[in-house]
């Protein structure tokens, strides 16, 4: 049977991957880092694991455990969070903890898994973003982590290339899930009356709801990821959901001018402060 490990299951893509996962025949470990979602998950019939994605000695632990039973075919690292807000707001401490999860940790899971991934020749899924391609206002640490992913998933596929493990990125477009609510607690911890963006607070809401914009849902998402997964040579790019393919073609064509001025008017950064 094989083997495919997910990380970030307790809502969302990876829950719905991870059923998808599971119906095609995989045996999926899913994880986690709340407890009762890893018991969730558990009850599901998954093979619930516990895990921070910043946790350096959970990760440990964990490669011990999966080479202990073998190898591993598909590791998808989704685990993630949106940083929204204005980016001197957040300052330097919002970017560490954006880059935390959603970078050093995708490097630290897979260095962490490669010797199982080695072993079965797998394949390692990185999530990106469409926004790591369209840069948006409110959203600068999110996008350049996103983008981060891109170039990393890059650099992984040709070194990862010699022991046979390929690398797929994905960039998803609007999916159905908890992205927003958790985007907008971003947003709030930083809309402050002390904040020079305090009269454009509404423009930043706005931005922090912006990945649920008529959004694909997490089940159709996820069967067209496992498609792309299970062909015979994956695909290096897959684009997916609401917006994944118009997007970048926008970002493409029109002049950068024009893109920025368009999403500055959404965005409520028209006029001058
Ligand atoms: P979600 O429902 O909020 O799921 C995010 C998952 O990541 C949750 O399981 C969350 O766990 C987990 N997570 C966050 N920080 C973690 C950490 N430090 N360690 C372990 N797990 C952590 O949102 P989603 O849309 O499914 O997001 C999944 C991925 O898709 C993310 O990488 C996101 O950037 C990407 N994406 C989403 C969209 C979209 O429109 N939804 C578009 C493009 C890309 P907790 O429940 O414990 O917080």
């Amino acid at each position: 049977m094989p083997v495919a490990l997910i990380t970030g299951c307790s809502s969302g893509i990876g829950r719905a991957l991870a059923d998808v996962f599971k119906q095609a025949g995989y045996d999926v470990w899913a994880t986690a880092r709340k407890t009762e979602d890893v018991a969730a998950l558990a009850s599901a019939g998954f093979t619930g694991v516990q895990l921070d994605v910043n946790d350096a000695l959970a990760l440990e632990q964990l490669s011990e455990r999966i080479q202990q039973q073998g190898g591993l075919d598909v590791l998808i690292n989704n685990a993630g969070y949106g940083a929204m807000g204005p980016l001197l707001d957040g300052g330097v401490p919002a970017m560490q903890r954006q880059f935390e999860t959603n970078v050093f940790s995708l490097v630290g899971v897979t260095r962490a898994l490669f010797p199982a991934l080695r072993r079965n020749k797998g394949l390692v899924v990185n999530i990106g973003s469409v926004s790591g391609v369209l840069v948006t206002p409110f959203a600068g640490a999110y996008c350049a982590s996103k983008a981060a992913v891109h170039a990393l998933s890059d650099a992984l596929r040709m070194e990862l290339a010699p022991f046979g493990v390929r690398v797929m990125e994905v960039q998803p477009g609007a999916i159905d899930t908890h992205f927003a609510k958790s985007a907008g607690h971003e947003a709030e911890r930083l809309i402050s009356e002390q904040s020079p963006w305090w009269p454009l607070r509404e423009g930043i809401r706005a931005r922090a709801k912006a990945s649920q914009d008529k959004p694909t849902s997490a089940s159709e998402f996820a069967a067209g990821l496992l498609k792309a997964v299970q062909q015979s040579k994956p695909p290096r790019l897959v684009r997916l959901g609401n917006g994944s393919r118009a997007l970048p073609l926008l970002s493409a064509l029109l002049p950068k001018g024009v893109l920025e001025s368009v999403l500055m008017k959404r965005f409520g950064l028209g006029g001058r402060l």
